[in-house]
């Protein structure tokens, strides 16, 4: 029988686990991704659990130990920066280009095409096409939209349903070892330590010094706060007045707006977290969305990854979750003997479920950080006992059933 063949669009991390996944259950793949260049590095950290890894090296790459870093505990600080919540949480975390960069070594050339910006997709009982900008068409028997938060295939199979900003905001950013103190070090390098201004919820997450040696480690902030669309739109507003909509680039951001977030972070911020935003090079800005797709397959198209679900950033799932879609697709090719149909339907229903649960998840941890109805100490207690936590939580809800 000849090889079946699969169209994957979008190159991060979601497409290339399934690129993998399904060439090693003998599928042809070809990548289609929109950057021209590489995409180089988030400057983000990520949890993990052991099925990231284990779904490394199902595709093939060792997980050697430059991929994660361990992290001892979770350490709340009050805003004088005494101690006033700790949990011995051990876990491991990486960062994103830690993950993608093996991926897309490990993935032929050849494969893997750049510059290829899906404009729509047409399928039949026999095959699915997909057209791009630049004019060109590509043929398959299943195209796995791996295309992100603003999937253009999910756009096309899902009009109308669109991700929902969630009314608040993440201001991010890498600390370099060099531009911390280094009293600060092992608090910072080895711990998730947590802030708590009314409303809002500042976290540092060791990670992965992103082009460093193994085991060089530096941490990430991501400060949410509350901000209406009305006041996105004005944050994402440049020097010379243009609205870049709700997303801008990080040098655009103006000035003054990155001079406020220090003032603030000097009064509302425990020293050791105000620290962190003040040995930032770069600041960006990242609007928080959720969205979850009532259907993941739709003929011979699979949506994986962000494409399919966002959850908020409050279950550190993103990169996790685009993994194990990966190898649930691939699982159910597998199993049903690559008969299309019947694999995208098993898919849906391995996936779906599991995805809407972890959009409510981080819904509700969002709404917990936000509340200002709870008692404090509750409000901090829950949110660093339920916080990058929602696969254990979801496996102690299945046990105990
Ligand atoms: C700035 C940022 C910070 C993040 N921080 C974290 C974090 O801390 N922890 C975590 O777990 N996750 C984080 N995430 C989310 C995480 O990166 C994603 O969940 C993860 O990358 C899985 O995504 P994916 O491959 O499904 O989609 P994405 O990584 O979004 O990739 C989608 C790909 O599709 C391409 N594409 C889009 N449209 C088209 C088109 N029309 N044609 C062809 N290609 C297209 C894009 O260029 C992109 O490469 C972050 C994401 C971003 C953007």
């Amino acid at each position: 029988m000849a090889r079946q063949r699969a169209l994957v669009i979008g190159g991060s991390v979601g497409g290339l686990f399934a690129a993998h996944l399904l060439r090693k259950a003998g599928w042809d793949v070809a990548v289609h991704e929109r950057a021209a260049a590489g995409l180089g590095d988030r400057g983000t950290g990520i949890g993990t659990r052991p099925e990231l890894f284990a779904a490394m090296r199902r595709a093939g790459i060792a997980a050697t130990n430059g991929l994660g870093i361990d992290v001892l505990g979770r350490v709340g600080l009050g805003p004088d920066g005494s101690v006033i919540h700790e949990r011995t949480a051990r876990g491991v975390t990486s960062a994103w280009s830690r993950i993608w960069r093996p991926l897309r070594e490990a993935m032929p050339d050849a494969l893997y095409h750049g510059d290829k910006a899906l404009t729509r997709i047409e399928q039949s009982a026999d095959g699915v096409t997909a057209s791009f900008a630049d004019g060109s068409c590509a043929e398959g028997d299943l195209l796995v939209a791996a295309d992100g938060l603003h999937s253009t295939v999910r756009a096309q199979l899902l009009p109308g349903l669109a991700p929902r900003y969630a009314g608040m905001v993440a201001w991010r950013g890498v600390v370099e070892p060099g531009s911390l103190a280094p009293e600060l070090h092992t608090l910072m390098f080895r711990h998730m330590v947590f802030g708590f201004p009314a409303g809002e919820l500042m976290l540092s997450i060791p990670m992965p010094v992103p082009q460093g040696a193994p085991g060089e480690r530096c941490c990430h902030f991501v400060w949410f706060r509350a901000a209406d669309e009305n006041a996105l739109r004005a944050l994402c507003t440049d020097t010379s007045g243009k609205a870049h909509g709700l997303s801008i680039p990080p040098p655009l951001i103006r000035p003054e707006l990155i001079a406020g977030i220090k003032r603030d972070a000097a009064t509302l911020l425990a020293p050791q977290l105000a620290a962190l935003v003040n040995g930032t090079a770069q600041i960006i800005l990242q609007p928080i969305f959720d969205f979850e797709s009532p259907q993941l397959a739709f003929g011979r198209v699979a949506l994986i990854g962000d494409a399919a679900f966002v959850a908020r950033p409050h279950v550190a799932s993103g990169v996790m979750k685009a993994a194990l879609d990966a190898e649930s697709l691939a699982d159910a090719l597998a199993a049903t003997g690559s008969d299309v149909d019947a694999a995208l339907r098993r898919y849906n229903a391995d996936r779906q479920p599991y995805g809407a649960w972890l959009v409510e998840r981080g819904r509700h941890i969002g709404a917990t950080i936000a509340a200002r109805d709870i008692e404090p100490r509750q409000r901090i207690e829950t949110v660093m006992r339920e916080y990058g936590a929602a696969g254990l939580v979801r496996d102690e809800a299945m046990a105990a059933r």
